[in-house]
């Protein structure tokens, strides 16, 4: 019995699957797909209806069809310009006989022969000789009287993304046999009781009905299946990682409220209530034992840093370090900036930490900046006499030490989070050297974003309880003027620029990137070359045809950190009229006296990142506008750009986003390792709230999942690819 091959299981890799060759090896790993379970959950995206067979004397023009017939005869021949090869042959059944045509498919005579028996599927086209059967799908038959094997026609046929030169036609003759021979052996994850209640199909049947569905009705049946699997496996995830959160120590800090009191009199503007909210929010958070996992979630310019600085003060005051991490070198500077203004008169040791090139690190004490060595800093940091250590990813080094035991860093704020890998948030916080898991306390964290989260995803990866949200804006700020301008209207706004100028203000130019629109992206694009070189021209345009008379600057992705600052600066200090720069822009910075925000190509962005350039601007008590530069007629382009003129709600334009342009294209998301594919289900808010409802009952009665090993030993390969926290 030994010399049996052994079995195969879903982890089986891909390369011992006898049908898959090599290259194809190469080409599903590019999906992603690695093992019989990746292949099985490679999910068609649509159907193709050919499960009618009719007679071939009911055949009508121009509509599909499926027939079923001999070959009775069939070759191949050359278009009269040579350039074309067709494949002609004649079909005939019963009730009569029809003419079929390939474009292209030289290798089809050496599958099909005269005397076979074929089902063609397909559209009938009118041609000079009559009625033809136009590049079917087709599919020999071996036994004519059942037809039970069809795969490509005579069904309900599904149609897979088509990526990377993987056909349907190829999946299909790959899953079918794997279908086959996995039959009653996968096993089902989903407790009983859930399958009963919720009224699913079972995995064995499910799996059949997505890919080989009998009726539509069975395949859409499969489909919520699966997505109400993928979200309660997303569900679960999160409410357990919760659960080990939730058991870490972390330092207390009790709410100083007269601390907060003097603080906050000494900014120039009275706080607006969603500020105080999320503060408050937060201060009740750090009073725990236990490790806050909070997100602040708030439009640009709607005053985050200022929240994140008043906890910043209480874990200082009460003794212990604050890390504030941000995803530039400017960005980061800026912040430096901001809060040694902030906090001068409460004697606070800040600290600056940015990048390689950076040969000079400063530390702050009581308003006079002192520049130290690096070794310095991070000596001191070690120490604990860094109260607040500001910088960049120079943060998460191994040789950033904080202080020891009761002096040591209590709070990480980490700007733009979603700049941020998981692993990068993770080494902040969790993973840092010296801390014992489940002994030494773990710091608190603040994440901030301006980039919106669908609702559903938000709840999702924080829940209710960690999520603070800053849904206005300060007082008086004035609305930005929101316009999609048409090609024939450049020359006017190219005008009125020239008169904001005049009057003194700043201009951003924003250029996207640049594709060739070919399926194979070139390694310039790749590399970002190409919107490098987009950009040069423009500018160059820009400098010498449209606006002679001003000073333009240039900012892009290829240029240096030190490159990058000065351009920045230049613009700051008002040494520039004008910035043309590529959508590194988009992080948090504060130049109040620019008033237009003018992006090209703007079909070319996502909603919540056009929403993001806009909040450039309106920084001021100046009116601000954002001119939408587009060439594409295309009516979703301009359904989805007046989305953006009627609404200043990122939070609504991110679920817009989400619904017009699909989950591909919502910057952000990938940050957990979500696949799209799961990402569509959070299209559906109340199966989300459904699945986690679920879950939770679930780990309410079997917080370990013992009496469920299928579904535990599922959930662990499964959070290896996605991340949460
Ligand atoms: P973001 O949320 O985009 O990070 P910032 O924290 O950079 O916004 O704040 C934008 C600007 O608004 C800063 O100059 C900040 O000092 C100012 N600001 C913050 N809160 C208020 C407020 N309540 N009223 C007026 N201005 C405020
Ligand atoms: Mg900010």
């Amino acid at each position: 019995m030994k010399t049996m091959a052994m079995a195969m299981d879903l982890s089986t890799p891909i390369e011992q699957i006898a049908r898959i060759g090599v290259v194809f090896q190469k080409k599903l790993k590019k999906l992603g797909i690695k093992t019989v379970r990746d292949i099985l959950y490679h999910f068609p995206h649509r159907y193709e209806d050919f499960s009618n067979i009719i007679p071939i004397s009911k055949v009508k023009a121009n509509e599909n069809c499926c027939i079923l017939g001999e070959i009775l005869e069939i070759k191949d021949s050359r278009t009269w310009k040579r350039k074309m090869i067709l494949t002609k042959a004649v079909v005939q059944d019963k009730t009569g006989a029809i003419k079929v045509v390939w474009f292209n498919q030289p290798y089809l005579t050496k599958t099909l022969k005269p005397k076979d028996n074929v089902c063609l599927a397909g559209k009938i086209t009118i041609g000079d000789d009559g009625l033809h059967l136009s590049n079917p799908a087709y599919e020999k038959i071996t036994n004519y009287k059942t037809q039970t094997n069809l795969i490509h026609t005579g069904r309900i046929v599904p149609v897979y993304p088509e990526t990377e030169g993987l056909s349907s036609r190829w999946l299909r003759y790959i899953i079918k046999p794997l279908l086959m021979s996995f039959k009653n052996r996968i096993p089902e994850i989903i407790p009983k009781e859930i399958i009963q209640k919720e009224k699913l199909l079972s995995i064995e049947k499910a799996i059949w009905q997505i890919h080989f569905p009998d009726s539509i009705t069975l395949a859409e049946k499969a489909q919520k299946r699966f997505s109400f699997e993928e979200l309660f496996l997303i569900e679960l995830a999160v409410l357990r990682a919760r659960m080990k959160l939730n058991k870490e120590k972390a330092i207390a800090i009790p709410m100083d409220i007269e601390l907060v009191k003097k603080f906050v009199k000494t900014f120039s503007f009275k706080l607006t209530d969603a500020q105080k909210k999320s503060t408050w929010q937060i201060l009740k958070d750090l009073e725990k034992p236990r490790p806050m996992n909070r997100l602040l979630e708030g439009d640009v310019g709607s005053g985050k840093t200022i929240v994140a600085l008043i906890a910043g003060l209480e874990i200082i005051k009460a003794g212990y370090q604050v890390a504030f991490m941000a995803p530039t070198e400017i960005l980061a500077k800026q912040h430096f900036k901001e809060v040694s203004s902030r906090f001068k008169d409460f004697n606070i040791n800040i600290g600056l930490l940015t990048g390689k090139e950076d040969k000079f690190i400063s530390k702050k004490l009581k308003e006079e900046t002192i520049e130290i060595s690096r070794n310095k800093l991070l000596e001191k940091t070690s120490m604990g006499e860094i109260n607040i250590l500001i910088g960049t990813h120079a943060l998460i080094q191994d040789k950033v030490k904080f202080g020891p035991g009761p002096s040591g860093l209590a709070l990480v704020i980490l700007d733009e989070q979603h700049r941020f890998g998981v692993e990068q948030r993770a080494k902040l916080t969790r993973d840092r050297k010296g801390t014992v898991e489940g002994q030494s306390p773990l710091p608190h964290l603040l994440s901030m974003t301006a980039t919106p989260i669908p609702r559903s995803l938000a709840l999702t990866i924080y829940g209710d309880l960690d999520l603070s949200l800053i849904d206005e804006l300060p007082k008086g700020r004035k609305k930005i003027i929101t316009k999609v301008i048409p090609p024939a209207e450049r020359e006017k706004t190219y005008d009125f620029i020239k008169k904001e100028v005049k009057k003194g203000r700043q201009i951003f130019i924003i250029y996207p990137r640049i594709e060739s629109g070919k399926t194979e992206i070139t390694k310039d694009e790749i590399s970002g070359w190409t919107e490098v070189k987009a950009v040069k021209e423009e500018y160059e345009r820009l400098s010498k045809e449209i606006f002679p008379k001003l000073k333009l600057s240039m900012l892009h992705g290829k240029m240096t950190p030190k490159e990058k600052e000065r351009i920045m600066q230049g613009f700051k200090n008002k040494k520039t009229d004008v910035l043309v720069s590529t959508s590194v822009i988009e992080v948090g910075i504060d130049i109040p006296n620019a008033t237009v925000m003018l992006i090209e190509g703007a079909e070319r962005f996502g909603l919540a990142q056009l929403h993001q350039f806009r909040g450039r601007v309106g920084r001021s008590k100046y009116q601000s506008y954002c001119f939408l530069f587009t060439d594409s007629p295309a009516k979703k382009t301009h359904q989805r750009l007046k989305a953006l003129i009627s609404s200043e709600n990122g939070f609504e334009l991110a679920e817009k986003d989400l619904k017009i342009r699909g989950p591909g294209n919502f910057s952000g998301a990938r940050q957990w390792g979500i696949p799209d594919l799961i990402m569509n289900s959070f299209k559906d808010i109340s199966l989300v709230e459904k699945t986690r409802q679920t879950a939770k009952e679930l780990l309410e009665q079997d917080p370990e999942l013992k009496n469920y090993p299928f579904l535990l030993e599922r959930l662990k390969q499964f959070r290896e690819t996605i991340h949460l926290e």
